[in-house]
C-alpha cells in the first residue's frame, strides 16, 4: 500500500497507526541521506546513510525505488525487507514522495496506490506551522512541492482527504478490506477453480 500526499498530509500517522492496529500490515523502513532528527531512532523511523553508501546501494541494486525529495536529499525503499514480507503473505506500507510512488507502481504488480490530502491548502498551511518541526523556510518549500506533487495524483487510485483523522483512518482500513476481496486477488488463493 502506497501513502503519498504533500508534507502535512498525516499520511505518515494513518500509516504508522494501520500497522500499530493490523497484524497483518508491517512498515516500510526507507533509508534516506537526510540528518536525524530529535527523537527519530535508527532503523525505525529511517536507515541514516551517508550519500556515498545511498549511492553504493543505488548501484546494487538494493533499493526498490528511490528519489530525491525537497530538492537535496535522497529518500529511498530497501527492497529486501518489503519482498521479504510480501512473500510471507504480509502486507507492506510504503509512506513514501509521489515520485517513488511511480516507481513502485510499475514494479510492484499488486501496488495499491493511496493519496492523502488535507481539506483545503490553507488546512494544510495551518497544520505544517502547528507541528513546529520545520522553520518558515522549510514550510515554504513544502508548500511550493504541492502544485507538482498533485500532478501525480493521476496515478493514483484511491483519494483520502484527511479532515477528521479518524474519518480518514476508517477510509484507509476500508480501501484495504476492498483491496483484499477483489476478484483477482482473492480467487487465486481459493480452493475453487475459477
Ligand atoms: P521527511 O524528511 O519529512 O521524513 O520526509 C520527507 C518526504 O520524503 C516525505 O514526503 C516522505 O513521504 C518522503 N519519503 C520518505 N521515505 C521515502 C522513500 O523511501 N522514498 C521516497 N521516494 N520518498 C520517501
Amino acid at each position: 500500500m502506497v501513502l503519498s500526499g504533500p508534507s502535512g498530509s498525516g499520511k505518515s500517522t494513518l500509516a504508522r497507526r494501520l500497522v500499530d492496529e493490523h497484524d497483518g500490515v508491517v512498515f516500510s523502513v526507507s533509508a534516506t541521506t537526510r540528518e536525524r532528527r530529535k527523537g527519530e531512532q535508527e532503523g525505525v523511523d529511517y536507515y541514516f546513510l551517508s550519500r556515498e553508501k545511498f549511492q553504493a546501494d543505488i548501484d546494487a541494486g538494493l533499493f526498490l525505488e528511490h528519489a530525491r525529495v525537497f530538492g537535496d536529499h535522497l529518500y529511498g525503499t530497501p527492497r529486501a525487507p518489503v519482498e521479504a514480507a510480501l512473500g510471507r503473505g504480509l502486507d507492506v506500507a510504503l509512506e513514501i514522495d509521489v515520485q517513488g510512488g511511480v516507481q513502485i507502481k510499475k514494479a510492484v504488480e499488486d501496488a495499491v496506490m493511496i493519496f492523502i490530502l488535507p481539506p483545503s491548502p490553507e488546512i494544510l498551511a495551518e497544520r505544517l506551522r502547528a507541528r513546529g518541526r520545520e522553520d518558515e523556510t522549510a514550510i515554504q518549500r513544502r508548500l511550493q512541492e504541492v502544485p507538482k506533487e498533485l500532478g501525480y495524483a493521476a496515478h493514483y487510485e484511491y483519494l483520502v482527504i484527511n479532515d477528521d483523522l479518524d474519518t480518514a483512518y476508517e477510509q484507509l482500513c476500508a480501501i484495504r478490506q476492498a483491496e483484499k476481496c477483489r476478484f483477482d486477488h482473492r480467487s487465486k488463493k481459493l480452493r475453487w477453480k475459477i
